[in-house]
């Protein structure tokens, strides 16, 4: 089944994560990508079916933290520079955050991404990912 993969990486980082894409064009071709603009236009070099969104700093981040929440994304690899701060650092956080909340298997790093794709679980069509049950929280603060 096709996964449909969040790529991200910040500009220190996007040689990076080409270098790994076309490392891992056979492996990761059939696949649906979604990626940030900057860096969807280098990926598309590589490999098809990928979606461009905004660039980051002018809402892409958001628009992969929104496709998250949707359930729209199953996997994200986010190359974000740990050496530089970012314009856009609020929505890098919340887009992260989000990785989080929907329990999505998210790589920072290339030995993380590594490890994502040579998992059984990359082509195991039946895996969905756990979802924490959040309805005390919204009982305790909605009212619900
Ligand atoms: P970009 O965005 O791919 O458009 O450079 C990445 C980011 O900074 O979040």
């Amino acid at each position: 089944m096709k996964k449909s993969i969040a790529l991200v990486a910040h500009d220190n980082r996007k040689s990076d994560l080409s270098e790994w894409v076309k490392h891992n064009r056979e492996k990761l071709s059939g696949h649906r990508f979604f990626a940030t603009g900057t860096t969807g236009s280098l990926i598309k070099e590589v490999l098809d079916n990928v979606v461009c969104l905004k660039s980051g700093p002018l809402g892409g981040d958001q628009q992969l933290g929104a496709m998250i929440a949707e359930g729209k994304i199953d996997m994200m690899i986010f190359f974000w520079d740990p050496m530089t701060s970012q314009p856009h650092d609020v929505d890098v956080k919340a887009l992260l955050r989000m990785s989080v909340l929907y329990n999505i298997p998210t790589a920072s790093n290339r030995s993380t991404a590594d490890f994502l794709i040579t998992s059984t679980l990359f082509s195991d069509e039946t895996y969905v990912p756990l979802r924490k049950d959040y309805s005390t929280y919204l009982n305790r603060h909605h009212g619900q």
